[in-house]
């Protein structure tokens, strides 16, 4: 057996961190992210598979908030009973690939792959975030915005494991929504992505995340914006080009110029919070 050959699928966290305070080993969950980059039929280094640990998968809901285990996948996202603060990430678990790659892809491993246009990444920023990673050492949390550190970059160590994406008890309050801009309707790498929480108290806004993705190395708040919109009735018109362009900088690339994403952030922005609007009217 070469060592290309070897794979590991182990039961329990401890074991997983065992192997991997040993040897550096490629991670793999749904692989809906490793396949297409590898351009291979296998992987090609030592492989840590570890969708057998059953302590991964799985969200609970306790005092200090909600827990999002690694190897959740969208579609347990999509069917769990959540506070409307997660309908952005709800929103956008249904737009992630189609339905085999929802049942498949693992919130930890879109926010491992990094990629700027990760549409998990926006709303879990208006959930204010954290990541957990272990190695055999112990554990350490980080916000996820400290997480990110620039497109395929992440403060991740080889000798660690995601191990859960931990939401505190505050951001569950509020409604969340996710917008995303694509070519085409279903199955699409986003061209840009919003999303938002809003808390409102007598029809007031008391709080507001908002954040936007694909439009910067990584995803960002926007805290002028948020700013803006806090202490009134809820108002997207509030929003101003400046507030939210002197954030971003964009690039060009096969899906679309930087011009064209700036151009059209500022509507992107208003539009995620209509729906927010209207339903509070209703
Ligand atoms: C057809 C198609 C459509 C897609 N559409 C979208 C889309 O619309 N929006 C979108 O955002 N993404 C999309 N993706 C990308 C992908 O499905 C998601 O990013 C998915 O969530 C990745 O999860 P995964 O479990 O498959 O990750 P994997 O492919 O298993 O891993 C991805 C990376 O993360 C690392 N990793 C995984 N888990 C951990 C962990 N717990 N700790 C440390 N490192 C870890 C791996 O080593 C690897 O580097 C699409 C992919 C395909 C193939």
């Amino acid at each position: 057996m070469t060592e290309s050959d070897i794979y590991h699928r182990p039961d329990t966290l401890a074991d997983a961190l065992a192997l991997l305070s040993d040897t550096p080993l490629r991670i793999a969950a749904g692989c809906t992210d490793l396949f297409p980059a590898t351009e291979r039929k296998a992987l090609p280094s030592p492989v840590l598979d570890i969708t057998g640990i059953a302590d991964l998968r799985g969200i609970k809901r306790g005092p200090d908030g909600v827990t999002i285990g690694a190897t959740t996948t969208w579609r347990d996202i999509i069917d769990c009973d959540l506070p409307p603060a997660f309908d952005g990430l709800k929103l956008a678990a249904r737009e992630v690939g189609a339905r085999q790659i929802q049942a498949r892809g693992t919130i930890a491993g879109n926010l491992c792959n990094a990629s700027p246009a990760a549409d998990g990444v926006p709303p879990l920023l208006t959930l204010d975030a954290e990541v957990e990673m272990q190695s055999a050492a112990g554990a350490r949390r980080l916000p996820l915005s400290l997480f990110l550190t620039g497109p395929r970059a992440t403060a991740w160590a080889p000798d660690e494991i995601l191990t859960r994406i931990h939401i505190p008890a505050h951001a569950s309050d509020g409604e969340g929504f996710f917008l995303k801009l694509g070519a085409r309707k279903y199955l699409v790498i986003s061209i840009a992505m919003t999303a938002a929480r809003i808390v409102l108290e007598d029809r007031i806004v008391k709080w507001a995340a908002l954040a936007i993705g694909a439009c910067s190395p990584v995803a960002i708040r926007l805290p002028e914006a948020e700013t803006a919109l806090t202490g009134a009735p809820l108002d997207p018109m509030r929003i101003t080009d400046a507030m939210i362009a002197d954030h971003l900088s964009p690039i060009d690339d096969m899906r679309a110029d930087a011009a064209y994403r700036r151009r059209t952030a500022l509507e992107l922005v208003r539009r995620t919070l209509t729906p927010l609007v209207r339903e509070r009217a209703a």
